[in-house]
């Protein structure tokens, strides 16, 4: 392992040392004493949100994204800045939209955003930590290379996971995930067998198969989709270039290569409607390390719109994500995630955007780009940061980590600050 891979292992050992204990404590403070997170004097970019365009895109684990994922950055202030956007919206709107005979998710609820389409909004208030909503997966993989160490099932790491006994090739923590899986796995288990190394489908394509495989069984409206049908997702098929049309046509040819023996398949326009529905909606699962784990669909996850300044971070329990407010939510107000990693200028953050989601953000930061230049200054130092300044990184991380600490045991004192961040970039 060469220097400068030495370098990112360490920064990112930091991160995950920060994130894991900032996402612990968001479980196990009270929310008073999480308010206090919102003053800052650092920018930690600390979790995994809803990211890529194509869910087998991997994290991109440059120097470059290592040097930014930790830095001081004094000037940055992250108390809750005011999206205009998020303004409230009128009452008639809401009912007018309010069209789904749902129970809907408490405290919340769909309405229709001005200039956004659908959208989701905060009936009450929600604190800072508050949990928002949690949403199962509706349909969920393991990707290939995490297999052996994480259950198929249920996603937990461990060691001593046991096999399947046909193809050897998942692994389970007990016989009841096995079991639980086996509607999933079996249709890829003789699959592997037969094709051996031949067996090569994207993770879209094995989201997409266990998609439809829901689909044939589930008729009812699941617990993921209280507020959004999966039937309900945009696929921007009228947007796509040839080149991501392409791709879904060798998405197409590959599921019917490898499941057909195990699926009826709807008709080519229903397939190509499901692959642009799993493209621009589907989630990338990842770990504490931001390993990525697999790709997911979380329909009421999915119908939050994207802010560069959101008011809620998406982190993942097993299978399930958990929507956590990272500002205060007035009653009223829309209810934002960010789709990408908001470490970015507002420039290559919008080309993002419009590359994967077909829009050109206007949010607050958008407009008035108050964070341009110091997101500029930190991307500048894309060479790999000298030992000295790793060192007091781990120093300054170790110091934030006792300092949650304590404020945890005490309850009082807390002085570091957040910014909620997706952790792709290119
Ligand atoms: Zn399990
Ligand atoms: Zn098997
Ligand atoms: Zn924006």
């Amino acid at each position: 392992m060469n220097t400068s891979s030495n370098v990112v292992n360490t920064h990112l050992r930091v991160l995950t040392t920060l994130r894991l204990h900032v996402v612990n404590n968001m479980r196990d403070f009270e929310t008073d004493m999480f308010g206090v997170i919102s003053s800052v004097d650092c920018v930690v970019n600390v979790t995994g949100l809803k990211t890529a365009h194509n869910p087998s895109e991997l994290p991109q684990r440059s120097s470059c994204r290592a040097a930014i994922l930790i830095q001081r950055c004094p000037s940055t202030n992250t108390q809750t800045p005011k999206n205009p956007s998020a303004s409230r919206p009128n009452q008639r709107e809401s009912t007018a939209s309010r069209t789904m005979k749902t129970e809907g998710i408490e405290g919340t609820e769909r309405f229709a955003s001005p200039g956004k389409g659908r959208g989701l909004r905060a009936l009450k208030h929600f604190k800072v930590g508050d949990l928002v909503f949690a949403c199962p997966a509706y349909a969920y993989v393991l990707t290939v290379n995490e297999r052996s160490s994480h259950c198929e099932f249920c996603f937990t790491r461990r060691e001593g996971l046991s096999k399947c006994g046909k193809c050897k090739l998942a692994f389970y923590c007990d016989v009841d995930c096995q079991r639980g899986d086996w509607p999933m796995h079996k249709l890829e288990c003789s699959a592997m067998c037969s094709y051996g190394e031949n067996w090569t489908p994207s993770e879209t394509v094995r989201l997409a198969a266990r998609i439809i495989t829901k689909q044939k069984t589930l008729m009812e409206r699941t617990a993921s989709e209280r507020v959004l049908a999966l039937s309900e997702f945009e696929a921007h098929l009228d947007k796509l270039d040839n080149e991501k049309r392409e791709l879904n046509q060798t998405d197409i040819v590959a599921l019917h290569h490898f499941y057909s023996k195990h699926l009826d398949f709807p008709d080519e326009e229903a397939l190509t409607e499901l692959f642009g529905q799993v493209n621009c909606n589907g989630f990338t699962i990842e770990d504490e390390e931001l390993s990525h784990l697999g790709s997911a669909v979380f329909p009421d996850v999915a119908l939050m719109n994207h802010s560069c300044s959101p008011n809620v971070i998406v982190t993942y329990k097993g299978t399930v994500a958990e929507v956590r407010a990272v500002q205060e939510i007035p009653p009223g107000d829309e209810i934002f995630t960010s789709y990408i990693d908001l470490l970015y200028p507002t420039e290559d953050r919008n080309e993002r955007l419009r590359d994967s989601y077909f829009f050109t953000c206007d949010c607050n930061e958008c407009s008035t780009r108050s964070k341009d230049k110091a997101k500029m200054e930190i991307r500048k130092t894309s060479t790999a940061p000298e030992p000295e300044e790793i060192r007091s990184m781990v120093r300054y991380a170790k110091n934030i980590i006792e300092e949650f600490r304590r404020a945890k045991h005490y309850k009082n004192i807390l002085v570091c600050g957040v910014l909620w961040s997706s952790p792709l970039c290119s």
